[in-house]
């Protein structure tokens, strides 16, 4: 059964790692997928190529998520190309660990841009269409670390549990207009984001984690196929943790 056919979805940073994942499902779904990425052109349009050849629509956008302008026009040219907006995915993000000690002030603003000011940028854009529509639903992807805390990462903690409280405020405001707003919190997922530890620490996740594997894409993308289709009509507010056990 195909869980989101016709429906119009945005999701930024999809040329690679979890959003390209997103994309590749909710394709699979029926869904038309209008995508961002902020440098990789070429990934980026091989992405828009393997979409279209399932038969929906797909579309590669490069805009910057942490810039409010850029998020306004991509959006409007979204709405040009695409008949409507139904799901909206805030899934861009990057990393810049250091200990506080080290945290220069240009990597805390850095993380905090790209994070969680453009999940402010993204849904201001589509709200407006979303509330005329009566439906819509909006995920943010947050992080474990957002709930728990992380050494290192004080900046990207501090980023992902601001969409926490970002999601929750949200639902409260706009569940009576039947748009939900819900955040997923990944655990250690094998992207080119987590690449970049060393093997020692990558290693120390994975013996931590109760099912004793690192997550895919793919994990992530299922439960958001949960979140953006009917199957979560009655699920609002919420942060469904997608970590292998990591945070019981
Ligand atoms: P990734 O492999 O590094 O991919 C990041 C994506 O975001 C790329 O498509 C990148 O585009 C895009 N991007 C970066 N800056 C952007 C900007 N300013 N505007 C628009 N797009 C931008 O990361 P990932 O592991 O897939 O992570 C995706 C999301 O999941 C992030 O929010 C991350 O914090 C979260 N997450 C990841 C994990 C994990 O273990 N991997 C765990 C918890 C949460 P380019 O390719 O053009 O640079």
């Amino acid at each position: 059964m195909k869980l989101l056919e016709g429906k119009n979805v945005i999701i930024t940073g999809a040329s690679r790692g979890i959003g390209k994942g997103i994309a590749q499902v909710f394709g699979q779904h029926g869904a038309n997928v209008a995508f961002t990425y902020s440098s990789s052109e070429a990934p980026a349009l091989e992405l828009e190529k393997e979409l279209s050849s399932m038969g929906v629509k797909a579309k590669a956008y490069k805009s910057n998520a942490a810039s409010f302008s850029e998020s306004e026009e991509l959006v409007a040219k979204v709405l040009e190309d695409f008949d409507g907006i139904d799901v909206l995915i805030n899934n861009a993000g990057i990393t810049k660990d250091n200990l506080l000690m080290r945290m220069g002030e240009e990597d805390f603003d850095k993380v905090i841009e790209i994070n969680l000011k453009s999940v402010f940028n993204m849904t201001k854009a589509v709200q407006r269409t979303m509330l005329k529509q009566r439906k819509g639903s909006i995920i943010n992807m947050s992080s474990v670390v957002g709930v728990k805390g992380n050494a290192g990462q004080a900046n990207y903690a501090a980023s992902k549990a601001g969409m926490i409280g970002f999601t929750k405020s949200v639902a409260l405001e706009i569940g009576s207009r039947n748009i939900r707003c819900n955040a997923i919190a990944p655990g250690f997922i094998e992207t080119e984001m987590t690449d970049k530890l060393d093997e020692k620490t990558v290693q120390g996740w994975r013996e931590s984690i109760p099912l004793k594997r690192g997550g895919s894409p793919e994990d992530v993308a299922n439960a958001c196929l949960f979140l953006a289709s009917d199957l979560s009509a009655y699920v609002t507010g919420q942060v469904l943790n997608v970590d292998g056990g990591m945070l019981t």
